[in-house]
């Protein structure tokens, strides 16, 4: 009988301290990582987000006769899932660094973002063209191709555009696809971007480059289309917020 007092005791003890901790939340940085790999809300987003892009890629193929058309896509957390290597450096509680990113770019073991593969699949099919805009260094260039090939992303048409210098900017990029000269352009075929997709602001074009029908917040749900990235971006750091626009 007095064993079983104590064992209650001891029991009643624990509840509250298995459940307290059961309840505890993971640190900010785990948690932003958690939302993106585990919660069916940022799976749902994203497929929400690519279900209208799809609309606008629609729409661009109903315009085809005007000419050329196409895409264009950041990598990163766009296309590619990159949480196995922020879980990784998380548990290690080590912060991103260039030599662990590259090492992890080389493994080709990012997935698909939810949504994207049904996109492009359907740009495609639609006669559109895609163009892939990173900031990933463009030595990382081969390793990136195959990783968006392994999850089924990748044509022999596409456009893949690293980041060669800091010069090089993605409005630089953009500016190429559009006017048909650079080296991301497809050879003298300017093209119509039906379509621009990204998780973070620079993912977009600004006011100043004068895109038809981008530079501003009603851009976005129509021409522009963006992810949630609750794991990194220039959001921790600084305020991204348009003036005026909650
Ligand atoms: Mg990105």
């Amino acid at each position: 009988m007095a064993r079983n007092i104590v064992s209650a005791a001891v029991v009643a003890f624990l509840i509250p301290l298995t459940s307290s901790f059961a309840q505890q939340a993971p640190p900010a940085r785990e948690l932003g990582i958690k939302y993106m790999r585990d919660s069916q809300e940022y799976g749902t987003l994203a497929r929400q987000v690519y279900r209208l892009a799809s609309e606008a890629a629609v729409r661009g193929a109903e315009e085809g006769l005007r000419g050329l058309w196409a895409v264009v896509l950041d990598v990163d957390e766009t296309a590619l899932d990159n949480s196995a290597y922020q879980l990784e450096r998380a548990a290690y509680g080590q912060p991103y660094d260039s030599a662990s990113w590259a090492a992890w770019v080389e493994r080709r073991e990012a997935g698909a973002v939810p949504g994207v593969a049904d996109f492009i699949a359907l740009v495609r099919k639609a006669g559109g063209r895609v163009a892939w805009i990173s900031n990933r260094d463009a030595r990382l260039t081969e390793p990136t191709r195959a990783n968006l090939e392994a999850v089924g992303l990748w044509a022999a048409s596409d456009r893949l555009c690293l980041q060669k210098s800091s010069q090089h900017t993605k409005a630089d990029r953009r500016r190429e696809v559009i006017t048909g000269a650079g080296e991301c352009a497809w050879s003298s075929s300017p093209m119509r971007v039906v379509a621009f997709v990204g998780d973070q602001m620079g993912d977009f074009p600004g006011a100043v480059e004068q895109i038809p029908q981008t530079g501003s917040d009603a851009a976005f749900g129509r021409v522009c289309f963006l992810l949630p990235n609750s794991m990194y971006g220039a959001w921790t750091t600084s305020v991204t917020r348009v003036p005026g626009v909650r």
